[in-house]
């Protein structure tokens, strides 16, 4: 029986078959534990009422053990030289798709549409490319898909900023942006031993779900985007430096923002990052009714 994708010696066969090298510039660490997967894919709950999207397949390692539980799996890869080699490792495996795809340049929801029934949950299950983490999950939270969850793995200091509660060094607007939409919860984390080639830092696997209920909601979710970006903006300064620079060129924005922070009761001295996602909401609401 030939042993699955991920172990050791098969990882190692499959990349001298193909003369294959590792990409470094494409974040190209592959995964050569099996128990890992399949931690991975209990953690997502992964069944055959599932079709999953996978970003980044690499040789097919996460992607065979979740094609063996879910209905279907979308593989995106963006590296060509790894086509003809999925064709061949996977082709066992009747229920997945592997699309040449740059999954930031993707138009998913379109994808999805041609290549699911739509009649199945969808789920993002990937180890990612660590290059560009943040980018891939926001664009996944800005397509508007209706995902059941993402189980990825991530860089750890990535997922502590991911999960990070208000005060923390860790928190900063990219916790604020997920947090508005997600409940963000780390499943385990996955030692960089796991790896080949192995990555300079440890690994984490993060499980996304929608928040079923907002109590609050922003005027505008781009003004609440762009309002705790520019809020961050220098992490050092204070609230009140940082709106100054975004509003209050003039005598009657200064008076404004002022009235805004002491109707919030929140004082000008504090930092971004005392702040809350509902406290981030009502400030940007308060400074939309303030006409600012
Ligand atoms: N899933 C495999 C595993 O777990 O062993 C490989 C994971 S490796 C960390 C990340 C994969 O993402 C690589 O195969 C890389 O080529 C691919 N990748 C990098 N940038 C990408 C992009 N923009 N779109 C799609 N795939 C990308």
């Amino acid at each position: 029986k030939t042993p699955e994708i991920a172990s050791p010696l098969r990882t190692k066969a499959i990349m001298n078959a193909y003369g294959l090298t590792f990409k470094k510039s494409l974040g190209q660490n592959f995964l050569t534990d099996v128990n890992v997967l399949h931690k991975i894919v209990t953690a997502a709950e992964i069944s055959a009422a599932d079709d999953v999207l996978e970003i980044g397949p690499g040789i097919g390692a996460l992607t065979e053990q979740l094609a063996k539980k879910a209905h279907q799996v979308v593989a995106l890869e963006l590296d060509e030289r790894l086509l003809p080699v999925l064709a061949d490792t996977l082709a066992p495996y009747k229920n997945v798709t592997v699309l040449h795809q740059d999954v930031l340049k993707a138009d998913l929801q379109q994808l999805l549409a041609t290549n699911l029934d739509g009649a199945h949950q969808l789920k993002v299950v990937a180890n990612l490319p660590y290059y560009i983490t943040s980018p891939i999950i926001l664009h996944l939270l800005n397509t508007g898909i209706g995902f059941e969850a993402l189980v990825v793995m991530m860089q750890k200091e990535v997922a502590e900023r991911l999960s990070a509660d208000p005060g923390t060094k860790a928190y900063g607007s990219l916790s604020v942006r997920v947090q508005y939409q997600m409940d963000v919860k780390t499943a385990f984390i996955v030692p960089r031993t796991v790896f080949v080639p192995q990555p300079n830092v440890d690994s984490a696997i993060v499980s996304l779900t929608p928040l079923k209920t907002k109590q609050l909601l922003p005027f505008n979710e781009a003004a609440f985007f762009k309002v705790v970006k520019g809020c961050f903006a220098h992490r050092r300064k204070s609230l009140w430096n940082n709106l100054k620079s975004m509003f209050g060129k003039e005598e009657t924005q200064k008076i404004a923002l002022t009235r805004a922070l002491a109707e919030l009761e929140l004082s000008p001295q504090l930092r971004a990052e005392k702040l809350t996602v509902q406290q981030f909401i009502l400030l940007v609401n308060k400074l939309h009714e303030l006409e600012l």
